[in-house]
């Protein structure tokens, strides 16, 4: 469409004029924003509409990405770099006095999600529709993603999100499309020639409108979609509260649950659910029989992916549409949908697998319970079967039991492939937490390393150093990453070690300006910046971050004139609302900065920074200027982890446990290219189930240890109050469940090789080389091409 700048200029002032109606001098720049956004979607629209066209006429084997998030970030620059125009509309622009730059800044985050099971439904999207993979996601759209996050005096405050106040210039409204979703009621049954049949009367329906996304792949003209759910009064009914419907309807998309990781319990968050799943379902089964009439044949047509147990009532759904309105038999149903259906998941922490109060799904959900009772009964009598007498085992594969629904039983009996995303947590998941599963299905659990896109996370994010690739080994590496590999041929070439320095500091002085303007601190852009950004949550022990940084305080203290290299420590994290240790950590984290940042003894030799509001776009601006990447949660807790990818990526070094990804990636580096410390998985399980860990041990025979902890509640640091009796608490009298004392000592060790390490600058650029050369193996196009081979079963087309 835009074949030239100016055949670009024309059509934008154009149609800037035209939706904004102001002359141009008097737009703003929101107008600039939704005019050139609008303009962009337009351009899309061609290929999208292309797209949908041929797999409707190829039929070609279609994948659904069912996921209750998509942390999507910003859409503008991937969308014009994966078009392949980002220079021409910079240009263009730049010609009319509009910074790109600017345009992008006004792009409001689309957060909906909480962290990496959210991001990663968003990489996945953009490796499929750039892999030409026939690959859709499923989704809602929440009015108000997730909370945007305050500092104020060091303690978090949430404001709502509202990335829709401007309107949202990528989605298109499809009111035509809408589903009606049943709630509440009664199920009649009637029985004609020997068959019953079922009837869900007096329900209350919610309708569902889907927003469509394009998902454009790079240097391709496949585009795919994200259809984002919208809930909607459909109808009101005589005799009810007119008011309360409306509200009662419109709650399903308002907020995202600000957790992954906990269970709250609350009907609203089980309405959202069967919200997703009932209108994504119905619409992909009207879908595959507008192109296929047979209904048996489904699975060879249609993969169903469910991104953790939050869409697994799908797999009922499923049954309840091809047995209530297709007339299907339960055992054919049965046989297609565990054959169309394959699961992830993301956690092993068992408070947060899933569970309904039977009490109230039967009545919000009457005719899925049912089917849910139904496909438990049959389930229970196969086990049974196979292990006649033992009871025990048989409660404790229940996908109903003790009043409960229990959704991941439900995942793994319902479809055909359940992936632990990691060696390490798929192997956990075999031995531990599903070993009965595992038992009886060996055949169905399998692990894919989950991956970033590289396009996002390094092409896009961080153009100095994609540059500098691009200049080394051409571009072949953006549609085939692994060939990030040829970088090891440089490893020697110290012109080039020194060119990755200067496009590391440049990174790093970006950010250095923004901390400045952000949080008033001077930092020192030869410091090591040293980085942690993920959720906060204890098992993620930025805890045990800060507390080494009280320890490096007091080192400076008793020695002002140790050697000690200049170190910055950046934090990004937010904290669930309810989660209120979190929140103390928080504080602690403000509480260390203020004591350190310009204390006398230190000499600025280190300077620890919060950044607030931690998201998809702070997280492109921090990761670039990265030295040390800490991937430090306890051993065995972090399922995968993502962030340590994007890292890795960006030429950082990992200082990391031995716990999810961190595994692979060390197998990619080798041992001399990642700093790793602390307990290993098996280790700190085996304490966990022997009790043999005493934190009290560590406190009383090591100074360091002593010392710091009577620093949380001697008023030594400031504004402290007696918000840190509570985390001194969970390290002494609750025995430190996250092993934070006991890895204290390894973890301080592990920084003073960083520190010696990063003396010699140029070892340290070569290792930071090996970890982008290596990093080709984590970019989710290697996940998408495993997933379609042997889970999807999906061919050909872009795959490696
Ligand atoms: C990648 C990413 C995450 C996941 O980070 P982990 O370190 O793997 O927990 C969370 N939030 C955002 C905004 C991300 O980009």
């Amino acid at each position: 469409m835009f074949s030239s700048q100016e055949e670009f200029k024309e059509a934008y002032l154009k149609k800037l004029e035209m939706t904004s109606g102001k002359a141009f001098p008097d737009t703003t720049l929101q107008d600039r924003y939704d005019t050139l956004g609008q303009l962009i979607r337009e351009y899309i629209s061609m290929n999208w509409i292309q797209t949908n066209e041929q797999y409707r006429y190829q039929k070609q084997k279609q994948v659904y990405y069912l996921s209750i998030e998509f942390l999507l970030g910003r859409l503008l620059r991937q969308n014009l770099m994966n078009l392949g125009i980002y220079e021409l509309v910079e240009e263009g622009l730049g010609d009319l006095g509009i910074d790109l730059k600017d345009m992008e800044d006004v792009e409001q985050d689309a957060a909906l999600g909480n962290g990496g099971l959210g991001r990663l439904a968003a990489c996945f999207l953009d490796s499929m529709a750039s892999m030409d993979l026939p690959g859709h996601g499923y989704g809602i759209r929440y009015k108000h993603g997730l909370f945007e996050q305050k500092i104020v005096n060091g303690y978090q405050m949430e404001l709502p999100e509202q990335w829709l106040r401007h309107g949202y210039v990528w989605e298109v409204r499809k009111p035509d499309l809408m589903m009606q979703i049943p709630f509440w009621g009664r199920i009649e049954s009637s029985e004609k020639d020997g068959v019953t049949s079922f009837r869900h009367v007096d329900a209350e329906i919610v309708a569902a409108v889907p927003y469509d996304l394009p998902v454009v792949g790079y240097g391709t003209t496949t585009v795919n979609t994200l259809r984002l759910w919208n809930a909607e009064p459909y109808a009101y009914k005589a005799g009810r509260d007119m008011m309360k419907y409306k509200r009662d309807t419109e709650a399903i998309t308002e907020f995202l649950y600000p957790d992954d990781t906990q269970d709250e319990g609350k009907v609203l968050r089980l309405k959202q659910q069967y919200f997703l799943v009932s209108a994504s379902i119905r619409t992909i089964l009207e879908s595959y029989l507008s192109r296929h009439g047979d209904l048996t044949n489904l699975h060879e047509h249609v993969a169903i992916h469910i991104n953790d147990t939050h869409p697994v009532l799908a797999i009922p759904e499923m049954m309840r549409v091809l047995i209530d309105e297709y007339g299907m038999d339960w055992d054919s149903a049965w046989g297609v949908t565990t054959k169309t259906f394959a699961y992830t998941n993301h956690t092993t922490l068992s408070e947060a697998l899933e569970r309904w109060l039977v009490r109230i799904f039967q009545p919000l959900l009457p005719r899925i319970y049912m089917i849910i009772d139904e496909i438990n009964e049959r389930f229970c009598r196969d086990l049974w079967d196979a292990y006649p007498g033992e009871w025990g085992r048989i409660e404790g594969m229940a996908i109903i039991a003790h009043g409960e629904v229990k959704m991941a039983h439900l995942a793994i009996a319902g479809s055909h492939s359940v992936n632990g995303v990691a060696k390490i947590h798929t192997n956990i998941l075999k031995e531990r937490e599903m070993n009965l599963f595992y038992q009886y299905f060996p055949g169905k659990f399998n692990s894919k390393t989950n991956g970033i896109t590289h396009r996002r996370w390094l092409l896009n994010s961080n153009p100095p150093l994609a540059s500098l690739i691009q200049s080394a080994i051409g571009d072949a590496w953006i549609k085939d990453p692994s060939r990030l590999s040829e970088l090891e041929s440089f490893t020697a070439d110290s012109a080039f070690l020194e060119n990755l320095h200067k496009a590391k500091q440049l990174n790093k002085k970006r950010l250095a300006d923004r901390i400045l303007q952000t949080n008033g601190i001077v930092v020192d852009p030869d410091s090591i910046f040293d980085i942690q950004i993920k959720r906060l949550h204890a098992y993620k022990r930025q805890l045990l971050n800060i507390l080494h940084i009280l320890h490096l305080f007091n080192r400076c203290q008793e020695n002002p004139d140790a050697d000690i290299p200049s170190r910055t420590f950046i934090f990004g994290a937010k904290a669930s609302p309810g989660y209120y240790y979190a929140k103390k950590i928080i504080k602690l984290i403000h509480s260390v900065a203020d004591l350190v940042n310009d204390h006398p003894a230190v000499k600025g030799r280190i300077k620890v920074v919060f950044l607030e509001n931690y998201r998809v776009s702070l997280a492109e601006e921090i990761i670039p200027a990265a030295d040390v990447s800490q991937q430090i949660s306890t051993a065995s807790k972090e399922a995968s982890g993502t962030g340590n990818m994007k890292f890795m990526m960006n030429g950082a070094l990992t200082l990391g446990t031995l716990d999810g990804a961190n595994i692979e990636i060390q197998e990619q580096v080798g041992d001399e290219n990642i700093f790793i410390f602390g307990l290993r998985a098996e280790e700190v399980m085996k304490q966990q189930q022997d009790g043999s860990y005493y934190s009290m041990e560590y406190y009383h025979h090591d100074e360091r240890i002593k010392k710091m902890l009577d620093q949380l509640i001697d008023g030594s640091l400031p504004d402290a109050g007696d918000h840190f009796e509570t985390i001194y608490d969970s390290l002494l009298a609750e025995n430190d469940e996250f092993f934070v004392l006991r890895d204290f000592d390894s973890y301080a060790k592990a920084h003073e090789r960083v520190a010696s390490a990063y003396r010699d600058q140029e070892s340290w650029l070569r290792m930071s080389l090996i970890n982008i050369a290596r990093s080709g193996y984590f970019s989710s196009d290697r996940t998408i091409a495993e997933y379609a081979r042997e889970i999807w079963r999906i061919g050909g087309v872009g795959l490696r």
